[in-house]
């Protein structure tokens, strides 16, 4: 089995690498440890180490997670497809949704959060999806529809927007890789001229997380180089 502290050290280092030639302050790029298909004792094993964020994709078995860990200090952020009959649970057992991309999902999350029993009435955290690769499969907005969809969701009452978020597609080329990160930064600060005031960046995977971290990233999601090949 791999040894997940170290595969966390490992990570850990990448990231502090990744600041400095960036210039930038490794504490302003949070780790977040994508837990999808593990079980919980691996993110146990995670926790030990230090690790307190963790983002999941798939509901039930992120709702599984979370009732076994309810004793630890953890931080969850939902990373996956948001479809309706699944805001109640997000809005009542998560911190974070990465994943928004529709007007409709917002709402519904806002309302649910407010009506949360769990929630002691703190704002959902909330990140738009942005479709940076232009491929109609992908989930995600398109970068022209982002203003429209901001301002609508910046004024509900239950959530909080916090900033964007995108899973592009994949290359091996750090150039490649670089260009739709930049494009995110680029959106970020428009809204933020705009007068939004948006902290998060959620971008990068064990893959590209250099890269994410040169064009601004403030999160990273990792999964593989934390936890080892999914099956
Ligand atoms: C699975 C997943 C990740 C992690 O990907 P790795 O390549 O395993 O690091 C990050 N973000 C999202 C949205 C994912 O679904």
């Amino acid at each position: 089995m791999a040894n997940i502290a170290q595969q966390l050290d490992t990570v850990r280092q990448r990231i502090a690498t990744a600041a400095t030639k960036a210039g930038r302050n490794a504490d302003d790029i949070q780790l977040l440890a994508v837990s999808k298909t593990r079980p919980a004792e691996d993110l146990l094993e995670a926790i030990e180490a230090g690790q307190t964020r963790f983002g999941e994709n798939y509901l039930q078995e992120a709702l599984e997670k979370i009732a076994a860990l309810s004793n630890q200090a953890c931080e969850w952020h939902f990373i996956g497809p948001c479809q309706s009959n699944k805001t109640a649970a997000l809005a009542q057992h998560f911190d974070w949704v990465h994943s928004v991309d529709r007007l409709k999902i917002a709402q519904r999350l806002s309302d649910q959060r407010q009506s949360s029993p769990d929630s002691q009435n703190e704002r959902l955290n909330i990140c738009l999806q942005i479709n940076t690769s232009g491929e109609q499969s992908k989930s995600g907005i398109a970068p022209e529809q982002l203003e429209e969809l901001a301002s609508a969701v910046a004024c509900l009452p239950g959530i909080r927007l916090r900033g964007l978020m995108t899973i592009p597609a994949a290359s091996a080329d750090f150039g490649q890789q670089r260009t739709p990160f930049r494009l995110m930064k680029q959106l970020f600060d428009a809204l933020n001229e705009k007068g939004y005031e948006l902290d998060t960046l959620s971008m990068g995977m064990s893959n590209d997380l250099e890269a994410a971290i040169m064009e601004g990233a403030t999160i990273v999601r990792i999964g593989t180089a934390i936890f080892g090949a999914r099956t």
